[in-house]
Protein backbone atom coordinates (compact mmCIF):
# COMPACT_ATOMS: atom_id res chain seq x y z
CA UNK A 1 0.00 0.00 0.00
CA UNK A 2 2.26 2.39 1.36
CA UNK A 3 4.61 2.59 -2.14
CA UNK A 4 7.13 4.95 -1.83
CA UNK A 5 6.89 6.52 -5.19
CA UNK A 6 4.25 8.55 -3.90
CA UNK A 7 5.04 12.33 -2.43
CA UNK A 8 2.00 12.95 -0.19
CA UNK A 9 -1.15 10.84 0.95
CA UNK A 10 -4.64 11.84 1.30
CA UNK A 11 -7.34 11.93 3.74
CA UNK A 12 -10.74 12.26 3.08
CA UNK A 13 -13.28 13.13 5.51
CA UNK A 14 -16.97 12.92 4.26
CA UNK A 15 -19.58 14.81 5.96
CA UNK A 16 -23.09 14.89 5.30
CA UNK A 17 -25.01 17.56 6.72
CA UNK A 18 -28.85 18.31 6.82
CA UNK A 19 -29.62 21.28 9.15
CA UNK A 20 -26.47 21.43 10.53
CA UNK A 21 -25.62 25.07 10.58
CA UNK A 22 -24.91 24.87 14.58
CA UNK A 23 -22.62 22.76 14.00
CA UNK A 24 -20.52 23.18 11.18
CA UNK A 25 -18.11 25.50 13.21
CA UNK A 26 -17.37 23.51 16.62
CA UNK A 27 -16.93 20.70 14.36
CA UNK A 28 -14.41 22.18 12.24
CA UNK A 29 -12.36 23.31 15.76
CA UNK A 30 -12.19 20.00 16.86
CA UNK A 31 -11.52 17.95 13.91
CA UNK A 32 -9.02 20.23 11.80
CA UNK A 33 -6.07 19.17 15.11
CA UNK A 34 -7.30 15.62 14.51
CA UNK A 35 -6.71 16.07 10.77
CA UNK A 36 -3.06 17.38 11.17
CA UNK A 37 -2.15 14.78 13.73
CA UNK A 38 -3.29 11.89 11.73
CA UNK A 39 -1.01 13.69 9.03
CA UNK A 40 1.74 14.04 10.18
CA UNK A 41 1.66 10.17 11.03
CA UNK A 42 2.02 9.24 7.82
CA UNK A 43 5.25 9.76 6.38
CA UNK A 44 6.71 12.03 3.82
CA UNK A 45 3.83 14.47 4.63
CA UNK A 46 0.12 13.64 4.36
CA UNK A 47 -2.04 16.22 3.43
CA UNK A 48 -6.32 16.03 4.44
CA UNK A 49 -9.28 16.92 2.44
CA UNK A 50 -12.77 17.57 4.04
CA UNK A 51 -16.41 17.10 1.86
CA UNK A 52 -19.26 17.94 3.46
CA UNK A 53 -22.54 17.05 1.35
CA UNK A 54 -25.15 19.24 2.28
CA UNK A 55 -28.24 16.70 1.82
CA UNK A 56 -30.81 19.88 1.49
CA UNK A 57 -30.50 22.07 4.16
CA UNK A 58 -33.09 24.71 4.33
CA UNK A 59 -30.85 26.96 7.02
CA UNK A 60 -27.87 28.63 6.69
CA UNK A 61 -25.55 25.24 6.50
CA UNK A 62 -24.03 26.13 3.28
CA UNK A 63 -23.49 29.91 4.05
CA UNK A 64 -21.74 28.58 7.00
CA UNK A 65 -19.33 25.77 4.78
CA UNK A 66 -18.80 28.85 2.35
CA UNK A 67 -17.59 31.13 4.80
CA UNK A 68 -15.13 28.24 6.48
CA UNK A 69 -13.84 27.62 2.83
CA UNK A 70 -12.47 30.85 2.55
CA UNK A 71 -10.27 30.39 5.72
CA UNK A 72 -9.10 26.92 4.61
CA UNK A 73 -9.14 25.55 0.93
CA UNK A 74 -9.04 21.89 1.83
CA UNK A 75 -12.77 22.17 3.27
CA UNK A 76 -15.14 21.26 -0.28
CA UNK A 77 -18.77 21.27 -0.64
CA UNK A 78 -21.14 18.77 -2.61
CA UNK A 79 -24.65 20.43 -2.78
CA UNK A 80 -27.51 18.30 -3.41
CA UNK A 81 -30.24 19.29 -4.98
CA UNK A 82 -32.74 18.20 -2.45
CA UNK A 83 -32.57 15.72 1.20
CA UNK A 84 -31.68 12.36 -0.27
CA UNK A 85 -30.87 10.80 3.15
CA UNK A 86 -27.61 10.30 5.11
CA UNK A 87 -26.74 6.85 2.62
CA UNK A 88 -26.99 8.69 -0.66
CA UNK A 89 -25.20 11.82 1.07
CA UNK A 90 -22.43 9.44 1.83
CA UNK A 91 -22.14 7.57 -1.60
CA UNK A 92 -22.00 11.64 -3.21
CA UNK A 93 -18.83 12.11 -0.73
CA UNK A 94 -17.59 8.71 -1.01
CA UNK A 95 -17.99 9.06 -5.33
CA UNK A 96 -16.00 12.66 -4.92
CA UNK A 97 -13.66 12.29 -2.12
CA UNK A 98 -9.74 11.57 -3.60
CA UNK A 99 -8.39 10.58 -0.62
CA UNK A 100 -5.77 7.44 -0.38
CA UNK A 101 -8.48 6.92 2.67
CA UNK A 102 -11.64 7.93 3.14
CA UNK A 103 -13.30 8.75 6.59
CA UNK A 104 -17.39 9.57 6.91
CA UNK A 105 -18.30 11.42 10.45
CA UNK A 106 -21.13 12.66 11.46
CA UNK A 107 -21.00 16.74 11.76
CA UNK A 108 -22.48 16.38 15.47
CA UNK A 109 -19.22 15.20 17.03
CA UNK A 110 -20.99 11.79 18.20
CA UNK A 111 -17.78 10.27 16.29
CA UNK A 112 -14.80 12.04 18.08
CA UNK A 113 -12.54 13.35 15.72
CA UNK A 114 -9.67 12.32 18.05
CA UNK A 115 -10.37 8.64 16.74
CA UNK A 116 -9.07 9.23 13.68
CA UNK A 117 -5.44 9.26 13.89
CA UNK A 118 -5.97 6.05 15.77
CA UNK A 119 -8.11 4.65 12.33
CA UNK A 120 -5.27 5.74 10.27
CA UNK A 121 -2.67 4.13 12.48
CA UNK A 122 -4.01 1.14 11.76
CA UNK A 123 -4.47 1.84 8.30
CA UNK A 124 -0.91 2.15 7.94
CA UNK A 125 -0.17 -1.26 9.10
CA UNK A 126 -2.20 -2.33 6.11
CA UNK A 127 -5.83 -2.54 7.09
CA UNK A 128 -8.13 -1.88 4.34
CA UNK A 129 -11.17 -0.74 6.39
CA UNK A 130 -10.21 -0.10 9.55
CA UNK A 131 -13.80 0.41 11.57
CA UNK A 132 -14.77 2.25 14.56
CA UNK A 133 -16.45 0.56 17.94
CA UNK A 134 -18.87 1.83 20.24
CA UNK A 135 -17.85 0.78 23.45
CA UNK A 136 -20.56 2.68 24.79
CA UNK A 137 -24.01 3.76 23.74
CA UNK A 138 -25.20 5.93 26.93
CA UNK A 139 -25.16 8.67 24.70
CA UNK A 140 -28.11 6.31 23.14
CA UNK A 141 -31.36 6.36 24.74
CA UNK A 142 -32.53 3.10 26.10
CA UNK A 143 -35.11 2.15 23.90
CA UNK A 144 -32.50 2.90 20.77
CA UNK A 145 -29.89 0.97 22.10
CA UNK A 146 -32.64 -2.45 22.48
CA UNK A 147 -34.48 -1.65 18.92
CA UNK A 148 -30.78 -1.47 17.89
CA UNK A 149 -29.72 -4.65 19.73
CA UNK A 150 -32.97 -6.62 17.92
CA UNK A 151 -32.66 -5.49 14.44
CA UNK A 152 -28.85 -6.61 14.27
CA UNK A 153 -29.43 -9.85 16.01
CA UNK A 154 -32.31 -10.66 13.28
CA UNK A 155 -30.24 -9.46 10.76
CA UNK A 156 -26.96 -11.21 11.58
CA UNK A 157 -29.23 -14.46 12.03
CA UNK A 158 -30.58 -13.79 8.27
CA UNK A 159 -28.20 -12.44 6.37
CA UNK A 160 -24.77 -14.02 5.03
CA UNK A 161 -22.43 -11.81 6.25
CA UNK A 162 -22.89 -10.57 9.74
CA UNK A 163 -22.36 -6.81 10.56
CA UNK A 164 -20.72 -5.90 14.06
CA UNK A 165 -23.52 -4.23 16.27
CA UNK A 166 -21.49 -1.55 17.52
CA UNK A 167 -20.03 -0.38 14.05
CA UNK A 168 -22.04 2.96 12.87
CA UNK A 169 -21.15 4.53 9.10
CA UNK A 170 -17.77 6.08 11.27
CA UNK A 171 -14.65 4.05 10.00
CA UNK A 172 -11.69 4.27 7.65
CA UNK A 173 -11.88 2.75 4.05
CA UNK A 174 -9.16 2.31 1.83
CA UNK A 175 -8.95 4.25 -1.53
CA UNK A 176 -8.88 -0.06 -3.20
CA UNK A 177 -12.31 -0.63 -0.96
CA UNK A 178 -13.73 2.48 -2.61
CA UNK A 179 -13.86 1.81 -5.50
CA UNK A 180 -15.00 -1.45 -5.33
CA UNK A 181 -18.13 -0.14 -3.47
CA UNK A 182 -18.54 2.55 -5.96
CA UNK A 183 -19.02 -0.75 -8.87
CA UNK A 184 -21.84 -2.17 -7.14
CA UNK A 185 -24.71 -0.86 -8.69
CA UNK A 186 -27.48 -0.76 -6.14
CA UNK A 187 -29.38 2.11 -5.27
CA UNK A 188 -30.51 1.11 -1.78
CA UNK A 189 -27.17 2.04 -0.41
CA UNK A 190 -27.10 0.13 3.18
CA UNK A 191 -23.45 0.91 4.03
CA UNK A 192 -22.96 -1.27 6.67
CA UNK A 193 -23.84 -4.04 4.57
CA UNK A 194 -22.03 -3.35 1.39
CA UNK A 195 -18.71 -2.81 3.44
CA UNK A 196 -18.84 -6.06 5.32
CA UNK A 197 -19.67 -7.94 2.38
CA UNK A 198 -17.06 -6.63 -0.19
CA UNK A 199 -14.56 -8.14 2.59
CA UNK A 200 -11.20 -7.54 3.19
CA UNK A 201 -8.71 -6.96 5.61
CA UNK A 202 -10.23 -5.03 8.37
CA UNK A 203 -9.34 -4.09 11.57
CA UNK A 204 -11.25 -2.36 15.02
CA UNK A 205 -10.74 1.06 16.73
CA UNK A 206 -12.70 1.62 19.67
CA UNK A 207 -14.16 4.34 20.77
CA UNK A 208 -16.90 6.04 23.30
CA UNK A 209 -19.81 7.74 21.45
CA UNK A 210 -20.69 11.39 22.68
CA UNK A 211 -23.89 13.03 23.01
CA UNK A 212 -24.79 15.25 20.03
CA UNK A 213 -22.66 18.57 20.11
CA UNK A 214 -25.23 20.86 18.57
CA UNK A 215 -28.35 21.13 16.53
CA UNK A 216 -31.02 18.21 16.75
CA UNK A 217 -31.14 14.67 15.98
CA UNK A 218 -32.49 13.82 12.20
CA UNK A 219 -33.54 9.84 13.35
CA UNK A 220 -36.85 8.95 14.44
CA UNK A 221 -38.47 5.69 14.92
CA UNK A 222 -39.91 5.61 10.99
CA UNK A 223 -36.64 6.29 9.70
CA UNK A 224 -35.16 3.55 12.02
CA UNK A 225 -38.08 0.72 10.65
CA UNK A 226 -37.26 1.77 7.04
CA UNK A 227 -33.30 1.62 7.27
CA UNK A 228 -33.39 -1.96 8.68
CA UNK A 229 -36.38 -2.70 6.18
CA UNK A 230 -34.03 -1.74 3.64
CA UNK A 231 -30.52 -3.35 5.79
CA UNK A 232 -32.69 -6.74 5.42
CA UNK A 233 -34.25 -6.90 2.37
CA UNK A 234 -30.63 -5.51 0.64
CA UNK A 235 -28.78 -8.42 2.43
CA UNK A 236 -30.80 -11.26 1.94
CA UNK A 237 -33.85 -12.93 0.46
CA UNK A 238 -34.58 -15.15 3.48
CA UNK A 239 -38.34 -13.30 4.14
CA UNK A 240 -39.04 -14.20 1.55
CA UNK A 241 -38.13 -17.53 0.62
CA UNK A 242 -39.10 -19.13 4.12
CA UNK A 243 -42.72 -18.78 3.31
CA UNK A 244 -41.99 -21.82 1.08
CA UNK A 245 -41.47 -23.56 3.91
CA UNK A 246 -43.70 -22.43 6.53
CA UNK A 247 -46.74 -22.71 3.64
CA UNK A 248 -45.20 -26.57 3.02
CA UNK A 249 -45.89 -27.22 7.19
CA UNK A 250 -49.28 -25.36 7.05
CA UNK A 251 -50.07 -27.56 4.01
CA UNK A 252 -49.24 -30.58 5.56
CA UNK A 253 -51.54 -29.94 8.81
CA UNK A 254 -53.92 -28.64 6.59
CA UNK A 255 -54.21 -31.62 4.58
CA UNK A 256 -53.58 -34.23 7.80
CA UNK A 257 -56.64 -32.55 9.35
CA UNK A 258 -58.73 -32.70 6.35
CA UNK A 259 -58.28 -36.67 5.61
CA UNK A 260 -59.56 -36.64 9.33
CA UNK A 261 -62.47 -34.79 9.45
CA UNK A 262 -63.10 -37.06 6.22
CA UNK A 263 -62.71 -40.12 7.92
CA UNK A 264 -64.37 -39.14 10.84
CA UNK A 265 -67.28 -38.44 8.58
CA UNK A 266 -67.28 -41.96 7.05
CA UNK A 267 -66.59 -43.94 9.93
CA UNK A 268 -68.28 -42.03 12.72
CA UNK A 269 -70.93 -41.04 10.80
CA UNK A 270 -70.50 -37.45 12.30
CA UNK A 271 -70.14 -34.11 10.67
CA UNK A 272 -68.79 -31.71 13.30
CA UNK A 273 -70.29 -28.11 13.94
CA UNK A 274 -66.44 -26.67 14.27
CA UNK A 275 -67.32 -23.23 14.00
CA UNK A 276 -64.40 -22.07 16.36
CA UNK A 277 -62.13 -24.52 14.41
CA UNK A 278 -62.95 -23.14 10.99
CA UNK A 279 -62.65 -19.60 12.55
CA UNK A 280 -59.37 -20.03 13.67
CA UNK A 281 -58.26 -21.60 10.87
CA UNK A 282 -59.43 -18.60 8.47
CA UNK A 283 -58.48 -15.76 10.60
CA UNK A 284 -54.75 -17.62 11.29
CA UNK A 285 -54.07 -18.67 7.40
CA UNK A 286 -55.67 -14.76 6.14
CA UNK A 287 -52.97 -13.17 8.60
CA UNK A 288 -50.34 -15.07 7.70
CA UNK A 289 -51.50 -14.55 3.72
CA UNK A 290 -51.12 -10.93 4.20
CA UNK A 291 -48.35 -11.11 6.24
CA UNK A 292 -46.15 -13.14 3.57
CA UNK A 293 -47.74 -10.97 0.79
CA UNK A 294 -46.50 -7.38 2.37
CA UNK A 295 -43.07 -8.96 2.70
CA UNK A 296 -43.56 -9.94 -1.42
CA UNK A 297 -44.19 -5.95 -1.58
CA UNK A 298 -41.35 -5.11 0.30
CA UNK A 299 -39.21 -7.31 -2.23
CA UNK A 300 -41.34 -5.51 -4.97
CA UNK A 301 -41.22 -2.20 -4.06
CA UNK A 302 -37.37 -2.51 -4.19
CA UNK A 303 -36.67 -4.68 -7.08
CA UNK A 304 -38.89 -1.35 -9.06
CA UNK A 305 -36.60 1.32 -7.38
CA UNK A 306 -33.47 -0.82 -8.67
CA UNK A 307 -35.21 -1.18 -12.05
CA UNK A 308 -36.49 2.43 -12.50
CA UNK A 309 -32.44 2.99 -12.68
CA UNK A 310 -32.52 6.65 -10.98
CA UNK A 311 -29.42 8.31 -9.93
CA UNK A 312 -28.73 8.12 -6.06
CA UNK A 313 -28.41 11.57 -5.58
CA UNK A 314 -28.35 14.65 -7.90
CA UNK A 315 -25.89 17.31 -7.24
CA UNK A 316 -26.81 20.60 -7.61
CA UNK A 317 -23.60 22.40 -7.44
CA UNK A 318 -20.22 22.10 -5.99
CA UNK A 319 -17.47 24.38 -4.14
CA UNK A 320 -14.12 23.62 -3.98
CA UNK A 321 -14.45 20.62 -5.83
CA UNK A 322 -12.22 20.17 -9.44
CA UNK A 323 -14.86 19.76 -12.23
CA UNK A 324 -12.48 17.82 -14.09
CA UNK A 325 -12.42 14.96 -11.84
CA UNK A 326 -13.41 11.38 -12.97
CA UNK A 327 -16.61 10.36 -11.95
CA UNK A 328 -17.27 6.73 -11.72
CA UNK A 329 -19.82 5.24 -15.12
CA UNK A 330 -21.04 2.93 -12.57
CA UNK A 331 -22.51 4.86 -9.47
CA UNK A 332 -25.56 5.88 -10.70
CA UNK A 333 -24.48 10.25 -10.31
CA UNK A 334 -25.60 13.74 -12.56
CA UNK A 335 -23.89 16.30 -12.49
CA UNK A 336 -24.50 18.79 -15.15
CA UNK A 337 -20.93 21.17 -13.78
CA UNK A 338 -23.19 24.30 -14.24
CA UNK A 339 -23.40 26.37 -11.26
CA UNK A 340 -20.03 25.63 -9.51
CA UNK A 341 -19.84 28.27 -7.06
N1 LIG B 1 -27.88 13.58 7.89
C1 LIG B 1 -27.97 13.79 6.51
N2 LIG B 1 -29.15 13.56 5.87
C2 LIG B 1 -30.27 13.09 6.53
C3 LIG B 1 -30.16 12.85 7.92
C4 LIG B 1 -28.95 13.10 8.56
O1 LIG B 1 -27.00 14.18 5.87
O2 LIG B 1 -31.30 12.91 5.88
C5 LIG B 1 -26.58 13.82 8.57
C6 LIG B 1 -26.63 14.72 9.79
O3 LIG B 1 -26.50 16.08 9.43
C7 LIG B 1 -25.45 14.23 10.60
C8 LIG B 1 -25.42 12.74 10.31
O4 LIG B 1 -26.14 12.57 9.08
O5 LIG B 1 -24.21 14.78 10.20
C9 LIG B 1 -26.03 11.91 11.42
O6 LIG B 1 -27.34 12.35 11.68
P1 LIG B 1 -27.98 12.36 13.13
O7 LIG B 1 -27.00 12.89 14.13
O8 LIG B 1 -29.28 13.06 13.01
O9 LIG B 1 -28.21 10.81 13.40
P2 LIG B 1 -27.97 10.01 14.79
O10 LIG B 1 -26.57 10.30 15.23
O11 LIG B 1 -28.99 10.54 15.74
O12 LIG B 1 -28.16 8.58 14.42
MG1 LIG C 1 -25.94 12.10 15.67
Amino acid sequence: MMSSQRKSWLISLVVPVLNEQDAIVPFLRRVIPCLEEAARRISNCGAYEIIFVDDGSTDATLAALSAERRNNSAIKVVVLSRNFGKDAALAAGLNYALGDAVIPIDVDLQDPPETIPLLVDSWLEGAKIVNALRVDRRADTALKRLTARAFYSAYNWMAERPIPAEVGDFRLIDREVIEVLKLLPERARFMKGLVSWVGFPTQEVRYVREERGAGLTKWNYWRLWNFALDGVTTSTTAPVRIWTYFGAGVSTVGFGYALFIVLLTLIAGRSAPGYASLMTAILLLGGLNLVSLGILGEYIGRIFNEVKGRPLFIVRSTVGIDTGIPTSKQIPEMSDGQNHL
